[in-house]
């Protein structure tokens, strides 16, 4: 199998108005570069263009703008069939009166493959994809995730240059989508083929990406490796989609020698605070995302705060604190080995300076 890179160049687009309402900017001159076998998410909120992108990219959506090169050929022009893409839908979209081995088998023999290859490929892909000793299965005697499986070997076995991923696993219950997009991403690293996955789910975006793309409004908020988002958020935006993120907003004192700086955090002056990329001015505004695992409820710690939540949730103790004026959220794991605050305590927030992160 031969893994393509993805290039998207500017692209966009927008479906017009209907009846005086406004032209929607689905998707909003989204530039990429996806390297062969990486796998990369589109992450963002109901809306925000994700499914368009990917479906301008297998040709079922005409782009209104830019381009799209597959393998560094420009695929703009040809029809979904004529593109060396292969799309796993939500829906799983299999043929309900064939077999798994048909449902499988079924491109080959359309490209026109002897037989015997047919059976070499199906055979190696029903391995691959743990669907040994079902071929002989209708679709409808199988479980949702049997049938995601099909659907994902159906794909495969056509060795396109870029899978496709539509939100697969919406439609399995919670337990069974945590197992398979660990089989997902094992597959997909075995094979070594590009992968681009449209989630809303944020566990499942970082849990199995190499880079995820966080998507708003059409426009790429942020791409980058999970930690890189999780850690580094470029925008309030990112912090929120991404995890939990406590929000909190202060008045840069003095940018220090070795690059931190001294902020004031209403009362609270906090200093050496690590930050960003961008250029920090004292006098100014910034914003600090902190992480609830980072944080602890004690007797000492840099603010004070009155608890108005405490949760026990077996691997960690869930607080709520209510911090000026806005809630700030805790998760304080091993709850069993500490002190559990009550609501309506007041208590101090400790945490360490350097899980601080100014955008
Ligand atoms: P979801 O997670 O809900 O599927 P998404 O991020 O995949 O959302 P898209 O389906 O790509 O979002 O839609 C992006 C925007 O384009 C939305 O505002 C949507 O209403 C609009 N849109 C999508 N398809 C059409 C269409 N055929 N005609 C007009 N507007 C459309």
């Amino acid at each position: 199998m031969k893994a393509k890179g993805v290039t998207l160049i500017n692209l966009s687009k927008i479906y017009p108005g209907k009846k005086g309402n406004r032209e929607v900017r689905a998707v909003d001159n989204v530039s990429l570069d996806i390297e062969p076998g990486e796998f990369v998410t589109l992450l963002g909120p109901s809306g925000c263009g994700k499914t368009t992108t990917l479906r301008m990219i297998a040709g079922f959506e005409k782009p209104s703008g830019g381009d799209i090169f597959l393998g560094g050929e420009s695929i703009r022009h040809l029809s979904p069939d004529k593109r060396d893409t292969a799309m796993v839908f939500q829906t799983y979209a299999l043929f309900p009166n064939l077999n798994v081995y048909d449902n499988i088998s079924y491109g080959l023999k359309i490209k026109k493959l002897s037989s015997d290859e047919i059976r070499a490929r199906v055979t190696d892909i029903l391995k691959l994809t743990g669907l040994e000793g079902l071929q002989n299965r209708h679709t409808n005697e199988l479980s949702g995730g049997q049938q995601q499986r099909v659907a994902l070997a159906r794909a495969l076995v056509m060795e396109p240059g870029v899978l496709l991923f539509d939100e697969p696993l919406s439609n399995l219950d919670a337990k069974l989508r945590v197992q398979m997009r660990t089989e997902i991403r094992r597959i997909q690293k075995a094979v070594g083929i590009t992968a681009i996955y449209v989630t809303h789910d944020q566990a499942e975006a970082m849990s199995m990406s190499d880079r995820i793309v966080i998507l708003k409004d059409g426009q790429i908020a942020q791409a980058g490796a999970p930690k890189e988002v999780y850690y580094r958020p470029n925008s309030e935006f990112s912090a929120n989609f991404i995890g939990t993120a406590n929000i909190l907003h202060g008045t840069v004192q003095e940018v220090n020698r070795d690059g931190t700086v001294r902020i004031l955090v209403e009362d609270v002056l906090l200093d050496r605070v690590p930050v960003g990329e961008r250029t920090y001015r004292s006098g100014e505004k910034y914003t600090l995302v902190i992480r609830p695992e980072a944080c602890s409820v004690q007797e000492k710690g840099v603010f004070e705060a009155e608890v108005t939540l405490s949760t026990f949730m077996g691997a960690y103790q869930l607080y709520e604190l209510e911090l000026f004026g806005s809630k700030f959220t805790i998760h304080e794991n091993n709850p069993k080995t500490k002190r559990i605050y009550k609501i309506g305590e007041r208590a101090r927030i400790e945490l360490d300076i350097s899980d601080i992160h100014i955008i």
